[in-house]
């Protein structure tokens, strides 16, 4: 057998069980005409960033109650707290490189029919892999942008980051006096009403829609599966442990990210399936 080494694996290693479920997905990869994938926060683990519902993941250590966008809007202890949170997620996330799983997505784009990526994940790893900003729709935001929320005018991240790391409060904007807030959506507040959109219409035409490290529990993003399925594309679901929709699934895969999808983007690449 010939020896493809990707991702440190060689095909003639993989006549396992996710080898062949790789090759599934490639098989529905190379019919499609029109593939679109969404991604959850189990696409970043690998490369160290926590999701939200795993053990040690970021519910462990926040109360979600505690940066709900009510709570944000209404109370400056809340806003602290907020705040803080996000001084440790920055540090955190702020030398985070992609992993195996967001290149072969990026290398989708090349050698398959994708036409976007739709991401609930705020961390910009789906860009930093190689996928056209234009491809990748964020549904609820990116933390790497700090916005005024009466003006929109933006505000870098690192100069907030440095007044947290100096003990001081985020100021209000200077232009208007609004509240500032890192982009992405909390609990509580609305997703981008266009993104959401031209989500939906993506995810109704495709007709092959596959998602990838998401527990498929936070709606509304999670219903996009369902409106793809009802626009009648056929739905792969990826994912470390079992989730609501593989019921209604052509091909479920519980495995991990990163090895599936890269040698499932190498089979793709090489007829090989
Ligand atoms: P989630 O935590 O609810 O689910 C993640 C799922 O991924 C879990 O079911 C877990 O079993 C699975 N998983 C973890 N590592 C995996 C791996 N290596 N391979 C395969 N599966 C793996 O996350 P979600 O479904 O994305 O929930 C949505 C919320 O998470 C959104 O609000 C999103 O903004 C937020 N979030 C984003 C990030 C990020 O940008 N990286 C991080 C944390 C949370």
């Amino acid at each position: 057998m010939k020896d493809f080494r990707y991702g440190g694996f060689a095909m003639s290693e993989k006549n396992n069980t996710g080898g062949e479920q790789a090759k599934a997905l490639a098989r529905l990869l190379a019919e499609s005409r029109d593939t679109v994938i969404f991604t959850g926060a189990g696409i970043s683990t690998e490369s160290g960033l926590a999701d939200f519902r795993s053990p040690g993941g970021i519910w462990d250590r926040f109360d979600p109650e505690d940066l709900s966008y009510p709570r944000f809007i209404s109370s400056a202890e809340s806003r602290h707290r907020y705040w803080k949170f996000y001084q440790q997620y920055w540090l955190e996330a702020m030398d985070v490189e992609p992993n195996r799983a967001h290149f072969a997505v990026a290398r989708l784009e090349k050698s398959a029919n994708l036409t976007a990526v739709v991401t609930q994940n705020i961390d910009g790893l789906h860009q930093k892999a190689g996928n056209g900003p234009e491809k990748v729709y964020e549904l609820h935001g990116n933390m790497w942008e700090v916005r005024c929320l009466s003006c929109s005018e933006l505000y870098p991240w690192e100069d907030i980051l440095a007044l947290l790391e100096e003990d001081k409060e985020v100021h209000n904007c200077e232009r208007c006096g609004g509240l500032l807030k890192p982009t992405t959506i909390s609990f509580g507040q609305s997703l981008p009403e266009n993104v959401l959109r031209e989500a939906q219409e993506l995810c109704r035409n495709c007709d092959l829609l596959i998602c990838i490290g998401s527990s498929l529990v936070v709606y509304p993003a999670a219903s996009l599966p369902e409106q793809a399925k009802n626009g009648g594309a056929k739905l792969a679901i990826l994912n470390r442990e079992p989730t609501p929709l593989d019921r209604i699934a052509d091909l479920v895969i519980h495995g991990e990210a990163g090895e599936i999808m890269s040698w499932a983007a190498e089979a793709v690449e090489t007829n090989s399936f």
